[in-house]
């Protein structure tokens, strides 16, 4: 068994008559990419803050690298890195000595941290402006010094706050490659989106939070097989009669089908052959039909089926 690095217990966390996070519960193991993955306000910076003692919290508990939290403790938060969802840099430092100064808060060997410093500069790909100033970077580049501020001390433990946001795709994927390498040389990582692809790419597990709640948690692929829909195709097919559409309800595992006059959307619960027998129905029927598609659930379907709600990306 791994040892835990995040424990959080009955997290309760109240703005007011608000319930930001509520009796939230995760358990996050040593070299771990953890994925907090929910809709805008649905608690993952709050979740964040109070694990990072920043925030006060109305009830629970938080144990850091087994042991208990609290504001003061120095000693735990030395080996964690953080980078919060809003870039806070020095706009009147250069990127070096952004990344120098952030580091230098752990690291007081000036040679030591040159090393580090120029390591972290070259993990983001920021050779080339290491004497511009934060307001001369773009967004992309401004993110991945963000970055580089949080990650140059080597912690333990990154957290990441929706760091891809607003970002352009080749930054975007440069900041995905370096979570996943960081992690290989050995940093455990919680990283929060709202972004399924994402989280689906490089997480090896997600809590799927809204309101304030954890609303499942697993493996994309355990998440995948906690809900009905096994697969979902589509037909593109021209006025459709109602009695068609309740013949296609009828359909072995079959369990929901909509149609819009163009496409007709089918939702399967697991097994096989599932395209086979609708078009087998739809020839039989002499019942002319354009493009087929099909599609395996996504963490989308997931999401769908616990809230009700789409998390669109
Ligand atoms: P997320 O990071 O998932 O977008 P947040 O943790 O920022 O969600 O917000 C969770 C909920 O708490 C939202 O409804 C948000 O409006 C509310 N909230 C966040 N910060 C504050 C605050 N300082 N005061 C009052 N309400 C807040
Ligand atoms: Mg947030």
């Amino acid at each position: 068994m791994s040892n835990s690095v995040v424990r959080i217990e009955n997290l309760v966390k109240r703005y007011k008559d608000l319930i930001a996070v509520d009796h939230l519960n995760l358990d996050i193991k040593e070299g771990e990419i953890f994925g907090l993955l929910g809709p805008n306000g649905s608690g993952k910076t709050t979740t964040i803050n109070c694990l990072l003692s920043l925030l006060t919290y109305d009830k629970g508990t938080i144990e850091l690298f087994g042991e208990k939290m609290a504001p003061n403790r120095y000693d735990l938060k030395k080996n964690i890195g953080v980078v919060l969802q809003n870039v806070a840099v020095f706009e009147e430092l250069t990127v070096y000595d952004n990344i120098d100064y952030f580091c230098s808060l752990y690291v007081t060997d000036k040679k030591k941290r040159k090393e580090l410093v120029n390591e972290a500069i070259a993990f983001v790909g920021l050779q080339e402006f290491t004497k511009f100033v934060p307001k001369k970077l773009s967004g992309g580049l401004l993110r991945r010094l963000n970055i580089a501020c949080g990650i140059a001390h080597k912690p333990k433990l990154i957290i990441m706050d929706e760091p891809t946001v607003a970002v352009d795709p080749q930054s975007r994927n440069n900041i995905l490659e370096g979570i996943v390498k960081l992690n290989k040389e050995g940093a455990t990582i919680i990283y929060t989106s709202h972004y399924m692809e994402e989280v689906e790419q490089i997480c090896t597990r997600i809590a799927i939070m809204d309101r304030g709640k954890n609303l499942a948690l697993g493996t994309t692929e355990e998440l995948k097989l906690m809900i009905k829909t096994g697969e979902t195709i589509m037909i593109e097919a021209v006025n459709l009669g109602t009695e068609t559409i309740e013949d296609l309800r009828q359909i072995k595992h079959v369990f929901h089908v909509s149609y819009d006059g163009k496409q007709v959307k089918i939702k399967c619960s697991g097994g096989k052959h599932n395209v086979i027998r609708i078009l087998s129905y739809l020839q039989e029927q002499d019942i002319s039909f354009g493009r087929v598609f099909s599609e395996l659930p996504t963490l989308n379907d997931v999401f769908l089926e616990i809230t009700g709600k789409e998390l669109r990306d």
